[in-house]
């Protein structure tokens, strides 16, 4: 299904849409480019999605055209609530849309999915907070979460290191943390020339889906811990990037079958789980 709302660069014309960089604003304007993405998203005739940022309502338009029952948007900048408005109407109201900062919402409360309802995550992330937010979903309080799926835009460079293996340079935090989470991967490349104005960088897509924690009696906290310190000094040997946690170093990781020459980014999202598992049962 296709709209009948006028192409975006009309919108954008109408209602005197310049992209602002202080919002992190760069468009998609080709609607057959967010339809590809809102299917990457998944069957959505059961679904229902928030979204960050719709701005003229590319991706939201997107997701609408291609049967989602409902999206609840976060928009910061109040100069896009018109044309979102334009949108809602042709959707009967589909589109419910709310300003304000997406780092203070609580989505799931906004989103409010009903039984049988698929509720999923979607967006075109502004880069200054893309992955502020891809980390507060992914550290909710409750997991599995309330979402069945994220599927969200980043600079190239950030979702290379969300997928990245051990013994990369890209391997870090973000990896162990999103692998720790769930299953994900880049469904798409999209050249910065998609983009209107075109960033200096290039983007992905990644879909992300949670999968149940690989061993539910690791608690965040600790995981955060033993990751952070292990790539505080990524070039060193665990030995001495560990030492600045509250337990013996050299205990732990012999706990953990882990020889103590190697480095961070050898390390595999299993390794680092037995690693904050032991770390925990050696601080109770
Ligand atoms: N979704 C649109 C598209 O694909 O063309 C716009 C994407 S643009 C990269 C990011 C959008 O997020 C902008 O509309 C911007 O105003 C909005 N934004 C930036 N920071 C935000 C925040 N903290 N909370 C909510 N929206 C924000």
């Amino acid at each position: 299904m296709t709209d009948t709302i006028p192409p975006l660069r009309e919108v954008i014309n109408e209602f005197d849409l310049r992209a602002k960089k202080s919002f992190g604003q760069n468009f998609l304007l080709d609607l057959n480019l967010t339809g590809k993405i809102a299917r990457i998203a998944g069957d959505l005739s059961d679904s229902v999605i928030y979204e960050v940022g719709p701005g003229p309502g590319g991706l939201t338009r997107g997701l609408l055209a291609n049967g989602a029952k409902r999206v609840v948007a976060v928009e910061m900048d109040k100069r896009c609530l018109p044309a979102l408005a334009e949108v809602s109407a042709a959707y009967d109201g589909a589109l419910k849309v709310i300003e304000g900062d997406a780092m203070e919402m609580d989505e799931f409360a906004l989103l409010a999915p009903k039984g049988g309802e698929i509720a999923r995550i979607a967006s075109n992330l502004p880069y200054n907070v893309g992955t502020l937010l891809f980390i507060k979903w992914l550290t909710v309080d409750e997991w599995k979460p309330w979402y069945a799926s994220l599927t969200l835009m980043f600079q190239k460079e950030v979702a290379e290191r969300i997928v990245a293996q051990p013994n990369t340079k890209a391997y870090g935090r973000l990896s162990v943390l999103a692998q720790w989470r769930g299953k994900v991967k880049i469904a798409m490349n999209v050249p910065a020339a998609a983009f209107t104005p075109p960033p200096k960088v290039a983007s992905a897509i990644i879909h992300f889906e949670p999968t149940e924690s690989m061993d539910s009696t690791v608690k965040l906290a600790h995981l955060e811990k033993v990751v952070e310190k292990a790539f505080g000094q990524r070039r060193k040997m665990l030995r001495a990037s560990m030492k600045g946690l509250d337990v013996d170093a050299a205990e732990l990781l012999n706990a953990a079958d882990i020889e103590e020459t190697r480095r961070a980014e050898t390390v595999s999202v299993e390794e680092f789980v037995r690693l904050a598992r032991i770390y925990g049962e050696m601080r109770a």
